[in-house]
């Protein structure tokens, strides 16, 4: 690994992605790598080091997988871990393949991250098959639920038993992903325990300063109008929490379109139910998701998102928090109600200073 210094790099991680993305991934990691170095580097120039005065190259190295998850694991490890995700946002975080380099990050890693629930089968495989001695594997969705509050759906049928693995879309249990990711930080490097206990504690007051204003956001909209259909399945949880009832959703399990008799019935079901959107994703652009809103005579609007958080890393909006924000401002006036209440929320990491995580492109 030490021939990777010779490409040390003298501009920003992020400028640095971006020009390298089409010399493709094996050159990307390289990359990668250098800026990992540099981060250190930087960040001992800045000063700022773990509680215990052990110097910034000690930090913890934690990898995870898709952005909401990268970003809850930011929050709470904050400038005191190295973080690096791997999962590249606006790609298909259930089909996603890592590529052969990513056993090298994945080899340095102190702790691996995944959300589990069949999410990232062939990245936890990785994870198995590479991890280093003494690292741990934290998936967190096995964790923050049990077997009996699985959920099975159009897009995740239980004959396939893979449950819906989109826990984080709910806030309350986003909160418990934060928990338990403080609770592995902790254990790993307890010198830092109580800068990860307080940045949890700001990031919990912040999530159920979120989960309030959704609640107040989602109350503003028709109760007739209180329905989502969706075209990839990721809201069951965010539905129950906040009352909304999923009347449906288009992409079947195998990520393939529906048929022409599953559009039908869904185009049906538009027009009985008087719903006036149902919802795309920028990340699964779908004709037949346009066709139905169109016959079913309401309105397509294709920009909700679930593991894409919008902007690029350093915009204050391109975090877990932000795509929740976005969310919220997309859907709930598109059903007929308000989203003033999320006015003024601060989507912005709850630490000070620069975590330099990674988030691929
Ligand atoms: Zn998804």
């Amino acid at each position: 690994m030490n021939s990777t210094r010779e490409s040390s790099p003298s501009e920003t991680g992020r400028r640095i992605i971006r020009r390298t993305r089409r010399f493709g991934l094996s050159a990307l990691v390289v990359f990668l790598l250098a800026i990992s170095m540099t981060s250190v580097l930087s960040c001992s120039e800045s000063g700022e080091e773990g509680a215990s005065g052990a110097g910034s190259a000690e930090k913890m190295k934690v990898v995870s997988t898709v952005s909401p998850i990268t970003s809850l694991v930011e929050n709470v490890g904050g400038t005191r871990i190295r973080l690096e995700g791997i999962v590249p946002e606006g790609v298909n975080s259930h089909t996603f393949e890592p590529a052969p380099s990513v056993a090298t990050v994945l080899a340095e890693a102190d702790l691996i991250v995944l959300n589990g629930l069949f999410l990232e089968e062939p990245s936890l495989e990785m994870a198995r098959a590479n991890r280093k001695a003494g690292a741990i594997i934290l998936t967190l969705g096995d964790k923050a639920i049990t077997r009996d509050q699985w959920v099975f759906d159009f897009s995740f049928p239980e004959g396939d038993g893979h449950p819906n693995p989109h826990l984080w879309t709910s806030p309350d249990l986003a909160i418990k992903y934060a928990d338990l990711v403080r609770a592995e930080l902790t254990a790993l490097d307890p010198d830092n325990a109580d800068y990860y206990a307080e940045n949890f504690a700001k990031l919990e007051e912040r999530l159920n300063d979120l989960d309030e204003r959704i609640a107040a956001a989602a109350n503003t909209i028709p109760p007739e109008n209180r329905k989502l259909l969706t075209y990839h399945d990721s809201f069951p949880f965010f539905s129950t929490r906040y009352g909304f009832e999923i009347i449906g959703a288009v992409q079947p399990s195998d990520f393939s379109e529906p048929s022409a008799r599953e559009v039908a019935t869904l185009i049906d079901q538009v027009r009985e139910t008087g719903v006036p959107a149902v919802f795309g994703s920028e990340v699964f652009p779908s004709p037949v998701m346009e066709q139905i809103a169109k016959e079913g005579g309401a309105k397509f609007v294709d920009q909700l998102r679930d593991d894409d958080l919008p902007g690029s890393h350093g915009d204050p909006g391109h975090s877990y928090m932000g795509l929740m924000a976005s969310n919220i401002q997309i859907m709930v006036p598109a059903l007929g109600g308000s989203a003033d209440a999320m006015d003024g929320f601060d989507t912005g990491p709850v630490f000070e200073g620069e975590s330099n995580a990674l988030y691929p492109e």
